[in-house]
Order: C-alpha cells, then sequence, then structure tokens
C-alpha cells in the first residue's frame, strides 16, 4: 500500500535490517527497540489491523514469533524470555498501521534496563544483532533436525 512504511521496507524502497524473510512474512529490528534484539514480524501483504487480516497469514506469524522467541534464548543475545505483543489498532496503540508483531527478547532481572529501554528506545549494533539472531534460527533448526534424525 502506499504510504505505508512497513509496505516500502517490503519492498525494498526503505531501508531495514533484516532478520528473516520467506514468502509471505519479513522479520526486522524495530528501528526504536525496547531491548537488544526487539524484532518485528509482519506478512508482506499490506493488513492495516487484525479485521484486515487472513487468519493463515495471523497463524505464521505466530509461528514465526515462537521460534524467534526459541531463537533469541540459543543466540549470544542469551535470553531467558520474551515478550511477544501486537498492537491491533489506534485504541491499542498501534501507531504504524500495517499488522505487525513484536518480539522483545528479556533476561532475568532486565526489569529496569528495560524501563530505561522503553524510555530511550535507542539501537543497538543493528548489524551484529540480526546476524546474532539468525544464527539463533540456525543453531534451532540444527536442534530440530537432530531430534527428528
Ligand atoms: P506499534 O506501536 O504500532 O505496535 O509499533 C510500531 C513499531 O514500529 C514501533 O516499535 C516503532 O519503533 C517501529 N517502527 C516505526 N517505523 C519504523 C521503521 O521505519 N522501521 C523499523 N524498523 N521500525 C519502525
Ligand atoms: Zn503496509
Amino acid at each position: 500500500m502506499s504510504g505505508c512504511i512497513f509496505c516500502r521496507i517490503v519492498a525494498g524502497d526503505a531501508p531495514s535490517t533484516r532478520v528473516y524473510e520467506d514468502d509471505t512474512l519479513c522479520a526486522f529490528l524495530d528501528i526504536r527497540p525496547i531491548t537488544r534484539g526487539h524484532t518485528l514480524i509482519i506478512p508482506k501483504q499490506h493488513a492495516t489491523n487484525l479485521d484486515d487480516l487472513d487468519p493463515a497469514l495471523g497463524a505464521a506469524i505466530f509461528t514465526l514469533g515462537h521460534r524467534l522467541a526459541k531463537a533469541v534464548r540459543r543466540s549470544e543475545l542469551a535470553a531467558d524470555g520474551a515478550n511477544l505483543l501486537l498492537n491491533d489498532g489506534k485504541a491499542a496503540f498501534q501507531t504504524v498501521h500495517h499488522v505487525h508483531l513484536h518480539v522483545v527478547p528479556r533476561r532475568h532481572g532486565d526489569r529496569l534496563a528495560f524501563a530505561k529501554g522503553f524510555l530511550l528506545r535507542r539501537p543497538h549494533e543493528s548489524d551484529l544483532t540480526a546476524a546474532a539472531i539468525r544464527a539463533g534460527l540456525d543453531r534451532l533448526d540444527t536442534e530440530e533436525r537432530d531430534t527428528r534424525a
């Protein structure tokens, strides 16, 4: 959709630090992260909010969120958990009107750092962070392959 920043990112017309991409989804670092590795997962096809989203795509978005939450635990970010959050509509503080799921890595005892990150929202070494998350996804793939073998 013209004028939508996330559609521009999908089209490659606006910059982003990508973490994952397939035919239907794209995941990239939030430009104003709350914690290191804060990632947004979006459908490539524009959907303004959940009213507008194909439920199958919603399921795929959550599946990827699940994988990213596991990947950041297995990455150099050494997360102990993650907040997965989707703000649906202006009433729910949605500010970019293209559906997105936030994956915010968390660590034990990070309450103060989280509060500070929430106020400052400064990027942290984006390329290194994205590479660490991709490595975590690779580790997860290997672990799942080994479990199946
Ligand atoms: P919302 O409040 O709509 O759930 O969150 C929108 C998120 O998108 C915010 O966390 C904000 O920092 C992020 N964001 C807004 N514009 C851009 C952008 O151009 N690039 C990236 N990577 N993130 C963005
Ligand atoms: Zn869009």
